[in-house]
């Protein structure tokens, strides 16, 4: 048996809080009950928020908290050859479509069929599935826009992609979803519709960079946020269509404030460098999370 290989990947697209030094201790423990590694990805992919200066202050926080993990770290940024080789092999199997609409054009299209009584299907985060009316251009047409100029991005033929898959996907999880579901827990990636896989200029969305990172870096243990639950139905179907190994999955309670919101990188309050500056150390950290 090769040993256990886990990770902590974080968007550095603002400051880390008391739920990210929950997740990152909590990954840190199980890797070192299970005499397995640690390591620490950076998930910048979107390069219109995250920083440079965000990754310092990630590695700064972590060192902090007592952390220690393998070097060098991966960064996504510097990666995108490998998920442009994933893209492709979608592209070529003809399951995603560049998509064209407008965020304008989603809403005016769904309040029109709202309005004539026919509820619009929701993702698991309630975000509206995307209409697909583009689903069917020609290629021609496609060619055509793209070559315009049009803004696009490039989403999953859900209905296409799920005619391919044989045996329904399942997950093992050692943690729990929202409804408590644990053990072998079966994938309902329709549920999500049309997903982005990839935008015009990245050839990659978050759900294709974390299957496509997790099978590269050999992860066997996904330790994260119960928020990314069903995210994972979308994570085992892109593992399937791509051929890679699957993770187990934990999935952890979220850290909430006192009016049992999740925390949140927008709102400065439970930052840890806000925590540091007014006192607080590691130790009462790892207790205020409850891994004292
Ligand atoms: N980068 C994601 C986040 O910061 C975590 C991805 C994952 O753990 O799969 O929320």
């Amino acid at each position: 048996m090769t040993s256990p290989v886990f990770r902590f990947a974080p968007s550095p697209n603002g400051e880390l809080h008391l739920g990210h030094a929950y997740s990152a201790l909590f990954n840190r423990r199980l890797a070192d009950e299970a005499g397995g590694r640690f390591l620490l990805r950076i998930e910048d992919i979107d390069t219109t928020r995250c920083t440079p200066q965000f990754e310092q202050s990630i590695f700064r926080d972590l060192k902090w908290l007592g952390l220690e993990w393998e070097t060098p770290v991966r960064r996504q940024s510097e990666h995108f050859a490998d998920y442009r080789e994933a893209l492709d092999r979608l592209i070529d199997a003809g399951l995603v479509y560049p998509a064209f609409m407008s965020r304008g054009e989603v809403r005016a299209r769904i309040v029109e069929m709202e309005a004539s009584g026919r509820p619009w299907p929701r993702d698991p985060d309630g975000a509206p599935h995307y209409p697909g009316d583009d689903r069917h251009l020609a290629g021609r047409q496609r060619r055509q826009r793209i070559a315009e100029g049009i803004p696009f991005a490039w989403r999953l033929d859900m209905a296409r992609t799920l005619a391919h898959i044989r045996a329904p996907l399942a997950w093992s999880e050692a943690g729990s979803g929202p409804q408590g579901e644990t053990g072998a827990v079966p994938a309902d990636p329709g549920a999500w519709g049309d997903v982005v896989i990839a935008r015009k200029e990245v050839p990659a969305s978050y759900h294709l960079s974390v299957v496509v990172d997790d099978a590269l870096q050999g992860i066997t243990h996904v330790v994260r946020g119960r928020d990314l639950f069903h995210a994972t139905a979308v994570h085992r179907l892109l593992q399937e269509l791509l051929g890679l190994p699957v993770p187990l999955y934990h999935h952890h309670g979220l850290i909430l404030d006192e009016d049992g919101r999740k925390l949140s990188k927008s709102r400065g309050d439970t930052t840890l460098a806000a925590l540091r500056a007014a006192g607080i150390t590691p130790a009462d950290i790892a207790r205020m999370v409850g891994l004292a």
